[in-house]
């Protein structure tokens, strides 16, 4: 009877210990809660015609311009912004892009629909993608730090360079 004894009391005790932990966990899954709350904030974009959409579950890295020419002719625009993300980072949540390989090793995303350039991944840095900043819902938020490539910048590209400058159409 006192081994029981004993016994019920170790279940008891086990039992508080479990509780306890479990306890610990309720106070982690409102940790884990929050924070999938405060995602709400999380980046957000897609194609024009919203047959592509996309999350950015990480923060974005090397936001940069680029003047080079291949994305100057996908985009059939002067230069293209850009900001990389963990690969893990972007989630395709509606609809699959089509991809093409813009030269060896990198393969470019965009709407076979509407054609929007939407993301670039490069064989050299398989853990990273890119993604076309302007594909973003809010792209005000995610600024272009540099400008890349300038070698190939056009000549009639220039910022701050006194020409007049319209909120919309001028
Ligand atoms: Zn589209
Ligand atoms: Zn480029």
């Amino acid at each position: 009877m006192a081994r029981h004894a004993s016994r019920a009391r170790r279940h008891v005790r086990l039992f508080r210990l479990r509780f306890r932990s479990l306890d610990k966990l309720s106070w982690i899954a409102d940790d884990l809660f929050r924070n999938d709350r405060s995602r709400d904030s999380m980046l957000t974009g897609g194609c024009y015609c919203r047959a592509i959409r996309y999350e950015i579950h990480s923060t974005p890295f090397g936001t940069t311009l680029c003047h080079c020419a291949t994305c100057r002719k996908v985009s059939a625009a002067p230069a293209v912004a850009w900001f990389s993300v963990s690969k893990d980072g972007l989630r395709w949540i509606q609809g699959t892009p089509k991809t093409f390989e813009s030269s060896p090793g990198v393969l470019r995303a965009f709407c076979g629909q509407c054609g929007t350039p939407l993301a670039y991944a490069n064989a050299e840095s398989p853990d990273v993608v890119d993604v076309s900043t302007c594909s973003l819902d809010e792209p005000g938020e995610v600024p272009p730090a540099t400008h890349t490539w300038i070698k190939y910048r056009l000549t009639w590209d220039r910022t701050a360079d006194g020409l007049p400058e319209y909120a919309e159409a001028g």
